[in-house]
């Protein structure tokens, strides 16, 4: 990290706790939005689709008068936004690719002077340059109290204390003193840093954990994972209300020890930064397709009529970048037979969120493999680990070991990736203090230099 990038941020800390709370849950219609979805979530199936329907018409007739991309797009395709009168006639345009938003980025934000304040983010960008993204307040309001109720589906208040571990940025100064973390006392918040979880620091986490002393942790599975692992390791547990794991696929290997360690559930929930899709996690463990924050299509990945889908969103409440049709190249599995979940919700029911279309392994035969956790199957000596693929035939696998950790683990772990992957590919292991972290702090678990597009989609036993 250079230190250029962490200047100042000791006061940005403070002063960026202030304008995310102002803007979240003062500006923002956020106290509207919590009500509404108190509430909503007890609609009747058809009263939610009729929801979804206005809020999409009113989308798509927005997105034609006020964003040049989509004027352009509809007129091109003869569709004219009085031709969607129903949900299905969403199918008149064309999927919107990641692609697409780079090549046309400026047309695509909303020409109109009744979007008071714009809010930036970016998308991760595992592949290519980040794209810079517009979110309105309405927008940055929902997903808030989106976000409170997946808490309270947790059984957190938002007044409560809770400790993040999701890649934010800790001042030099304080690293520089052995302090991996920073209060926020305007979202009265635990900022950890995701980049300094060690041996030789995990007791420092502890130490700050136990005297903020925290309902709850919400984090990347991939940093909670690492320091519960460690904890384990010194025999230490702090029983938490719960645990909340958001923006990598959580994987069972990576549950099972924070659950124990943290004496709770983790809960997963699942948004990106495009906003258009929102899957969260009831008081019943089970996965739901949020309907009020994004219209969820799901595109088939097998040839032969599996249950592994593609999401693609629209957006049904940020109109400072409308997007349409979304194709995200997140992977969800659904149940093969209907599930009707206790929590007597009406939304759909997610079986599993297996991840990103670039999390593949490619073989040399053009199969995708995606999913690989279970080759950690009976190994528990590991803190990080990662599949790195420079060419078809090549597979390195890069692990952070633990005290304990011996060579027949590494062989045992190659032993089941050639199981699965087999063919003539090379496997070595590289062995690693750290790996390094992608866009906005998050691990990705296979990094994969091999163009994905011309392979086939595997189906497999997750
Ligand atoms: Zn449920």
């Amino acid at each position: 990290m250079k230190s250029s990038d962490w200047k100042n941020i000791n006061l940005g800390t403070t002063l960026n706790g202030i304008r995310h709370t102002m803007v979240k849950r003062v500006l923002s219609p956020y106290g509207r939005y919590r009500r509404f979805l108190m509430k909503s979530q007890w609609w009747p199936e058809n009263k939610l689709r009729q929801y979804q329907f206005k809020k999409l018409r009113n989308m798509i007739h927005y997105a034609y008068y006020h964003v040049p991309y989509y004027r352009r797009l509809f007129d091109q395709n003869g569709v004219k936004p009085e031709d969607i009168r129903s949900l299905k006639d969403i199918n008149r345009i064309p999927i919107l690719e990641k692609e697409d938003i780079r090549l046309n980025h400026k047309d695509m934000v909303a020409k109109t002077k009744f979007i008071p304040v714009l809010y930036r983010c970016n998308s991760s960008g595992t592949t290519g340059k980040p794209i810079t993204l517009y979110r309105n307040l309405h927008n940055v309001g929902f997903e808030h109290a989106l976000i409170m109720r997946q808490y309270a589906w947790g059984g957190i208040q938002p007044w409560e204390r809770i400790a993040t571990l999701k890649g934010e940025l800790i001042a030099d100064s304080k690293i520089d003193k052995e302090q991996y973390w920073t209060y926020s006392s305007a979202e009265n918040r635990l900022v950890m840093s995701s980049y300094h979880i060690s041996e030789n620091t995990v007791e420092m986490y502890v130490k700050a954990l136990k005297r903020f002393n925290p309902v709850a942790i919400d984090g990347y599975p991939s940093s909670l994972y690492a320091l519960a692992k460690l904890m384990l390791e010194k025999n230490i547990r702090i029983p938490l209300k719960a645990v909340f794991t958001s923006s990598e696929t959580l994987l069972t290997s990576q549950k099972q020890v924070i659950e124990y360690v943290f004496a709770c559930r983790a809960i997963d929930y699942y948004g990106m930064a495009e906003r258009v899709a929102a899957i969260h996690t009831c008081e019943y463990g089970q996965y739901h397709i949020i309907p009020e924050y994004g219209y969820v299509e799901l595109l088939n990945c097998d040839n032969d009529n599996g249950d592994y889908y593609e999401i693609i969103g629209t957006s049904l409440t940020n109109f400072a970048m409308p997007l349409i049709r979304y194709r995200t190249g997140d992977i969800i599995k659904t149940p093969e037979n209907p599930v009707f979940c206790p929590c007597c919700r009406n939304y759909p029911v997610v079986e599993k969120i297996i991840g990103r279309m670039d999390d593949y392994i490619v073989t040399p035969s053009g199969k995708l493999i995606g999913r690989l956790d279970h080759i950690f199957k009976g190994i528990s000596n590991v803190i990080q680990a990662q599949l790195y693929q420079p060419d078809r035939e090549h597979i390195v696998l890069r692990i952070v070991p633990d005290k304990s950790y011996r060579e027949q683990d590494g062989k045992k772990i190659l032993n089941n990736l050639q199981k699965r992957l087999g063919e003539k590919m090379l496997f070595e292991i590289e062995r690693m203090s750290d790996i390094p972290r992608g866009g906005r702090g998050k691990f990705k678990s296979v990094v994969s230099k091999v163009n994905i597009s011309s392979g086939t989609f595997e189906r497999q036993a997750v």
